[in-house]
């Protein structure tokens, strides 16, 4: 769908009339858990055929009106993204790699027939938001202020066709640490049922592919695990990805193997970086196809010594324990793996502004 050039947009500020008490706010902040608390604004921007972006606007965190009949409601025209602002060693705040995460969303809209938003009005809106509510930062170790941008079909009609009108926006979530370091390795149910075939929409981010994921999240719950990994849609046979991250496959030699993005798994952008990151520590990473069936049998050999999956939320992950209808299989000793811990602690360094930024990732604001 068209993309509109980059208007000069002026944000037109409303200031939230009873912002979060201050010791509410320190409240929150000292606990802040992961997605259930928002900061005091947010941000909105328009698109329409005639106008193309408009109406960019701080506004205080609420309820939106939404007519009943917006296409979002009814046919799920819908695309999101995730990404930290990071306070540093320094005191200053950053993000990470933002540009990635609006190259990510103007794919998604792609994929979505959606009007694609300028990569700098996408980085402005985030740094806007973030700027006004730099008061959210969470005070407890590992802490982070989490954005969400989305955007949605807001056109107000039943017909199946892409939308003449959408809206854009940001919320901003204080988020704390998702897994302590340390803390013991995840456990992953492999499910039966497909996330997303070839031609589909797996690449995207899209609610779509979240909606379809919540059953097999519930049945690896119910199972008493903590995660959802997904197989191929053709053979039922290759690991694709998690739930909500990517994964990766550490061997006694030396060598790393991730998933290949063939149109069916996200692109993530912690696993692009850990590749490059893997890759500077002198390893052999490879993006190639893994099967269920040869991880099984390299965790009994001792072949495999690591398994972790990646992502913004919960950054480096160690996978313990995976289980599937023929029974159940351990990672190495079951625990938090010496590269799983090594390449975490790179990519949190860089993302705290503790060691040196060679990739240009951290974008300070
Ligand atoms: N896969 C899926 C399905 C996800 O939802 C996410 C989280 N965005 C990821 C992988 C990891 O992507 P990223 O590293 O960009 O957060």
């Amino acid at each position: 769908m068209a993309t509109t050039a980059a208007p000069a947009l002026r944000f037109t500020r409303v200031p939230h009339p009873a912002p979060a008490a201050a010791d509410v706010r320190a409240q929150v902040l000292a606990n802040p858990g992961f997605g259930t608390k928002f900061s005091d604004h947010m941000v909105s921007i328009d698109w329409s055929e005639s106008e193309g972006w408009h109406n960019a606007q701080i506004l205080p965190y609420g309820p939106i009106a939404l007519d009943p009949a917006a296409a979002v409601l009814h046919y799920a025209q819908e695309i999101f993204e995730g990404l930290k602002a990071y306070r540093l060693a320094d005191g200053g705040i950053a993000l990470f790699r933002p540009e990635a995460n609006a190259a990510r969303f103007n794919a998604s809209a792609r994929r979505l027939a959606m009007a694609e938003i300028p990569e700098d009005l996408f980085i402005a809106a985030v740094e806007q938001l973030v700027l006004t509510d730099q008061d959210w930062f969470p005070t407890v170790e590992g802490g982070s202020l989490y954005l969400r941008p989305f955007m949605f079909a807001s056109e107000a009609f039943l017909g199946v066709r892409p939308a003449k009108a959408y809206r854009f926006m940001v919320i901003a979530s204080p988020a704390g640490n998702y897994f302590k370091s340390g803390s013991p390795a995840v456990s992953i149910w492999v499910s039966d049922y497909t996330r997303a075939a070839p031609g589909g929409t797996g690449a995207a981010k899209c609610g779509g592919n979240y909606a379809a994921s919540l059953v097999p999240t519930a049945e690896a719950f119910a199972r008493g695990h903590d995660q959802v990994l997904f197989l191929d849609a053709a053979d039922h046979k290759w690991i694709e990805e998690l739930g909500g991250m990517n994964l990766f496959f550490a061997f006694d030699d030396g060598s790393i193997v991730t998933p290949p993005l063939g149109g069916t798994i996200l692109p993530g952008i912690t696993r692009e970086s850990l590749i490059a990151l893997a890759r500077e520590e002198g390893l052999t990473v490879r993006e190639e196809r893994y099967s269920l069936d040869q991880w099984r049998a390299d965790a009994a050999s001792g072949k495999l010594v690591e398994t972790f999956a990646c992502g913004t939320a919960a950054v480096v992950t160690p996978v313990g324990k995976v289980a599937d209808h023929n029974g159940e299989f351990t990672i190495g000793s079951g625990g938090p793996g010496q590269l799983t811990q090594k390449l975490r602690q790179r990519l949190v360094s860089i993302q705290r502004g503790e060691a040196a930024d060679t990739h240009g990732w951290v974008k300070k604001i």
